[in-house]
């Protein structure tokens, strides 16, 4: 268990060090071989995580050890409960995704455009959700209720869930939709080619579900 809390306090320092965990926000969680989760805890910065401060929850979400986790872990726990290959969820409130978000005319089952094959490879299709108060249940139940088909999430005027088999591609993941939404809004009134329908097959086609 200290390797993986070591790699969540690794991965938590990357992330507030590109600037993508501002204010106190964000959680990232990874998944133990025997099914205990560790998550960030509430009220801590992911630039300052400690080995020996994670908080860790059995896999029904009950508190097992460490400081109280994240008021969002409901979030983490409905991907766990629903994909059972995923072995990580990281959660951010990044600005360009969540301005993604806050887009008028997104298709809730496919939010963030096709334009570059690695947000395809890493995120497939991403779904928004309604907004609703941060740490209610009702998100978690959403998002149990779509992560069947979804390894992305937008939650509106709030910000991106992404999970994947491992910690490092889904923190890959989130970098990849934030990249992603921030092309989409430089691109908004702009012509351009997005990918196609082939385009899309053909990358789904070779690289599948390789990396979330
Ligand atoms: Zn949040």
């Amino acid at each position: 268990m200290n390797d993986e809390a070591c790699e969540l306090c690794r991965y938590g320092a990357a992330l507030a060090a590109q600037g993508l965990a501002r204010a106190g926000s964000g959680n990232i969680s990874v998944r133990l071989a025997d099914g205990r989760i560790l998550i960030s805890p509430s009220g801590e910065g992911l630039g300052s995580l400690r080995p020996d401060a994670v908080s860790v929850l059995d896999p029904d979400g009950r508190h097992l050890d460490g400081p109280a986790p994240s008021k969002e872990a409901p979030l983490h726990l409905a991907i766990y409960v629903s994909r059972p290959l995923a072995g990580a969820v990281v959660h951010l409130h990044t600005p360009y995704a969540t301005a993604w978000s806050m887009v008028a005319g997104h298709d809730p089952s496919d939010c963030l455009p096709a334009l570059t094959p690695y947000s395809i490879m890493r995120l497939g299709r991403v779904a928004l959700l309604p907004f609703a108060v941060p740490g209610s249940s009702v998100l978690g139940d959403w998002v149990r209720a779509h992560a069947t088909h979804h390894s992305a999430f937008l939650l509106a005027n709030h910000g991106p869930v992404v999970s994947a088999k491992t910690l490092k591609d889904a923190v890959f993941a989130a970098e990849e939709l934030e990249e992603t939404a921030r092309l989409a809004l430089l691109l908004k009134a702009l012509p351009h080619r997005a990918l196609g329908a082939a385009d899309i097959d053909a990358i789904e086609a070779t690289f599948g579900d390789r990396y979330r």
